[in-house]
């Protein structure tokens, strides 16, 4: 089979997970691997022709939540090391534990990692799988195991069991029921799928080493009895399989070369290894058999990465459900505006690691900045509007300015902004009496309005003390775009927007929903920890092509940021806006 290491490994920055794939392709490791086609055991793939791809990954979620940022670092690990060895990536739902599983997750999962830029089709397959599809064999694997003398049915209550595994310096004590003949294992073990016993009676237990200095390797159980539906099958079982027996043997089947997961299952590999080298060993297993490699899970600060916790989040209205925009979630970010190229970004530029470490919430913000900052048009809006009146300029009277849609981007051409007598501009643009360095208007001082005229200020109006109207004169030879425009010299370049033109607009500015930079670590309630000014609605001032904004379109508004039309809220002709991520960390400059 030529093809299989034909191909030279992808030029990328390299790390610990690529080094050992490439050591696996040199090595040959994989050269002999077949593939039936689909998922199965010794006899589905042993006389199988030759795998037309070079590695296989999978990811691999419980279809109970949302998937969220961490989610989506292993999912472009996954597809992306797929994509770059001329591999396979499959889907896979871990769908073995009865209860929390819902099929509105399984398709929100779908449509996240399609939306993230992945596909589970390769080779003419469609590898998208249900781990329940493999019931069947995991039940057949685990009386094998019985049969060999590797595995047993223990009636101790949990209790019990939990006392007798020892600690980390004292070896575990042996079951009474270890050594019990495995016919008789075998005979309770049918009994627990017929449904003959209570949930929690006994469990069957792998037969390894009580006193193995590995914990998860004195007689870890891997069938216990659930009495409850499952989402696929059904009511078909009322035994299952616990996570740690049916990981291995899903990849097994599924012939997964390299299996990525995060840290705190690196324990749990000695079990990995030894049961599918048993099974491969009892002719149950295609060789060669899968490897698992353990890599650093995403910490994000200001940002909590826990399922249970987002759920809790959700159920106490801390926010407005599950793609509130200010969730970690995908279905969030999207709606928030983040982009599929920032998170792929954001996932080459942290890399992976064999170390726990915190990523900085802004890193990932710049990603998004740089994606947005090529994608997104520009637009203006005034977010905390006050009128400018052009003194001098005639009631009746209006004209176009031009503005580029891109400022390095002159193929994306330029559009009309109308400009009138009286517009709308940033209350922090006037300042009465200007504090040191202030360079926009007050008394006497002269700025540009951005694309248009160049501006005296003349004073203004007030009310209650509050600024109601700025007052200034233009100069009719200064637009932007004619000859001599740039005569005056000028300090101050602000934004503006017709008044009559302009549309007023609900934008929702968004910050990070924890104040605290590690939420709820140390035990302390992360509830307490919420940002309260993680989202502020305001009624914006906004340039009247915008009206037609959909959610799909980004926009820069001028000196604010990324902006795009909430997929919710927006009704035709009439978006509101979400603001996705400031131009700038104010973060940074917060810190002392
Ligand atoms: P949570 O702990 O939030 O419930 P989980 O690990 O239980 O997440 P799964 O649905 O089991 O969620 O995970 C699917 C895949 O995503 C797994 O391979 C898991 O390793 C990976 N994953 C989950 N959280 C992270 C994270 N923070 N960083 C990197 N990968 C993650
Ligand atoms: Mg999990």
């Amino acid at each position: 089979m030529p093809a299989r290491n034909a191909k030279p490994a992808a030029p990328h920055v390299t790390n610990f997970i690529r080094n050992f794939i490439d050591a696996d392709l040199a090595g040959g490791k994989y050269a002999g691997q077949t593939w039936g086609r689909r998922p199965g055991g010794a006899s589905v793939h042993a006389n199988a022709a030759a795998d037309p791809a070079r590695i296989r990954t999978r990811f691999p979620p419980e279809p109970n939540g949302y998937l969220h940022f961490g989610h989506a670092k292993s999912i472009c690990l996954n597809f992306g090391l797929a994509r770059d060895y001329g591999g396979a990536c499959h889907m896979r739902f871990d769908d073995t534990n009865p209860e929390k599983e819902e099929q509105e997750y399984v398709d929100s999962i779908l449509d996240a990692v399609r939306w993230l830029g992945f596909d589970w089709h390769s080779f003419g397959d469609d590898n998208l799988y249900y781990a329940s599809d493999y019931f069947d064999f995991m039940y057949e694997a685990a009386e094998y195991l019985i049969g060999a003398g590797l595995a047993y049915v223990d009636e101790q209550s949990a209790e019990e069991m939990r006392a007798s595994r020892g600690t980390l310096t004292e070896a575990g004590r042996a079951s009474p029921w270890r050594e019990r003949p495995r016919e008789e294992s075998q005979q309770r073990f049918r009994e627990m799928r017929d449904g003959k016993h209570a949930d929690g009676a006994m469990v069957l237990r792998a037969k390894i080493d009580m006193a193995s200095p590995n914990i998860n390797m004195r007689d870890p159980a891997i069938y216990r009895i659930r009495k409850a539906a499952h989402h696929r099958t059904g009511d078909k079982w009322c035994v299952y399989p616990m996570y740690t027996y049916a990981h291995p043997i899903e990849d097994a089947l599924e012939r997964i070369t390299h299996s990525l997961c995060t840290l705190e299952f690196e324990d749990q590999r000695p079990f990995y290894d030894w049961l599918l080298e048993k099974l491969a060993e009892g002719g149950l297993l295609a060789r060669p058999l899968p490897r698992q490699i353990e890599f650093a899970r995403l910490n994000l600060t200001h940002v909590m990465l826990s399922k249970r916790k987002l759920i809790q989040l959700v159920a106490e209205k801390h926010v407005d459900g599950w793609d509130d925009p200010r969730m970690p979630t995908l279905v969030g970010a999207r709606r928030r505006g983040y982009t599929p190229e920032g998170f792929r970004l954001f996932a080459d530029r942290i890399g992976v690691a064999k170390a726990d470490s915190w990523i900085e919430y802004s890193v990932l913000e710049d990603c998004m900045r740089e994606d947005l900052n090529e994608r997104a048009a520009r637009r203006i809006a005034v977010l905390d509007p006050v009128k400018l009146v052009v003194d001098n300029y005639p009631h009746d009277r209006e004209e176009e300015c031009e503005a580029p849609n891109h400022p390095q981007k002159p193929e994306w051409g330029k559009r009309k902004i109308p400009f009138a007598k009286e517009l709308w501009i940033e209350r922090e643009d006037f300042a009465e009496t200007p504090p040191k360095g202030y360079f926009r208007l007050f008394p006497g001082n002269q700025v540009r309005l951005r694309y248009g005229f160049v501006v005296t200020c003349t004073g203004c109006d007030k009310r209650d003390g509050v600024v109601t109207t700025v007052h200034c004169q233009y100069d009719p030879q200064s637009k932007s775009g004619t000859p001599g425009a740039d005569r005056v010299k000028v300090k101050g370049n602000i934004h503006w927007l017709s008044a009559r033109h302009a549309r007023a607009t609900e934008v929702r500015l968004y910050d990070r929903l924890f104040a605290h930079p590690h939420p709820g670590s140390g035990d302390r309630d992360f509830t307490r920890e919420l940002n309260p000014e993680s989202k502020r609605v305001i009624t914006a001032q906004l340039e009247p092509a915008l009206a037609g904004a959909h959610a799909a379109e980004h926009f820069q508004f001028e000196r604010h940021g990324y902006f795009v039309a909430d997929s919710r809220d927006s009704k035709a002709g009439a978006p509101v806006f979400n603001r996705a991520v400031t131009l700038r960390d104010s973060w940074l400059k917060a810190a002392p």
